[in-house]
């Protein structure tokens, strides 16, 4: 076949880029395969308040259970995903799944969480930014919600800046229409890309997600702390939340709590979860006694 002509003179020419291509046509053709069956798996990492250690809500994060390669982590396929578009049903798949998990989370500890003052969990989604721009994407997400029935504002959406780069038209006009919807908005990474604190006005958004690379440094370097402390000290004048992302000690977390940022997720926490897993801490995590993840 042409297929194999052209294997074999890839083979005869290039041997090592060879190698390169055969593997991603065979990821992407497996990954055609599981987007078909839905065969992925959602993780949960909870999103904690540090100075309680109870629990606010989760991020759900995608792996890709693999006979051969094993559990495959995102930074292995979504790039991939996205240059092919196959991110489009993929991200459709992942928002579904969350807000269907989050729906039944939010029905059982409704009562337990109000009457401990605290609100209903929430469910955050990482959106890249082809599934983005894709035309389909507010209806994806309007779809999601009423099958769902989930509170909208219970719906975090984690763009990345680059997203938000491009300041067109479209990109204006939908961020309204997913404001409109009520759920919110975050920057995830915020401090790796062309961070600008101008889109914090710029857009209807009211998460900030501060990258690990600069929760690494808290506790060994002031220039780290004076930035996390800025940020924070902005975000809050603007009305925006914080959330710290890679908490992984206590030092960290104490700091971040002392300065005002009183969100984080990590592995000093927990580490990404099963449903399972999410599903039990979820349950102790309503009784009147609590949680007190992180050693609080
Ligand atoms: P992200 O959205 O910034 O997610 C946080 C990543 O940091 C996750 O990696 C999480 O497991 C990891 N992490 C959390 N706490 C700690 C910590 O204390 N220490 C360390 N070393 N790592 C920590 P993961 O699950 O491998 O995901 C990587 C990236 O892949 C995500 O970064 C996100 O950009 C992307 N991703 C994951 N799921 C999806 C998805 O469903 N759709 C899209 N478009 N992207 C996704
Ligand atoms: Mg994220
Ligand atoms: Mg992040
Ligand atoms: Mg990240």
């Amino acid at each position: 076949s042409a297929k194999a002509a052209g294997k074999r003179q890839w083979c005869h020419y290039r041997p090592a880029l060879q190698a390169g291509l055969v593997e991603r046509h065979e990821l992407n053709e497996s990954l055609d395969e599981a987007i078909a069956e839905a065969a992925f798996a959602l993780y949960y990492q909870p999103i904690v308040d540090l100075i309680s250690g109870g629990l606010v809500g989760f991020e759900a994060l995608v792996r890709w259970p693999h006979e051969r390669r094993g559990m495959v982590l995102p930074e292995e396929f979504i790039s991939l995903a996205e240059e092919s578009g196959q991110i489009v049903p993929l991200g459709a798949w992942v928002l579904e799944r969350a807000v269907a998990e989050a729906a039944r989370w939010q029905r059982q500890t409704r009562e337990e969480r109000a009457a401990g003052g605290r609100g209903p969990l929430r469910v955050s989604v990482n959106v890249s930014g082809r599934q983005f721009r894709d035309a389909g994407f507010v209806d994806t997400v309007r779809r999601a919600l009423d099958q769902s029935g989930i509170e909208p504002s219970t719906l975090v959406l984690e763009l990345t800046e680059t997203v938000l780069m491009r300041r067109d038209e479209r990109v204006r006009t939908d961020m309204q229409m997913l404001g409109d919807l009520g759920v919110q908005i975050a920057i995830d990474d915020f401090g790796t890309g062309y961070s600008s604190l101008s889109y914090l006005r710029e857009f209807p958004i009211s998460i900030l997600k501060i990258d690990k690379s600069f929760i690494d440094g808290l506790g060994h370097s002031q220039q780290q702390y004076a930035l996390v402390e800025g940020i924070a000290r902005i975000a809050d004048t603007l009305g925006v939340q914080v959330i710290a992302e890679g908490i992984e000690n206590t030092v960290q977390r104490d700091l971040l709590a002392a300065m005002g940022c009183p969100l984080g997720q990590g592995y000093l926490f927990a580490r990404p979860l099963t449903t399972d897993q999410a599903g039990l801490l979820v349950q102790e995590d309503a009784r009147p006694a609590g949680l007190h993840i992180g050693g609080r």
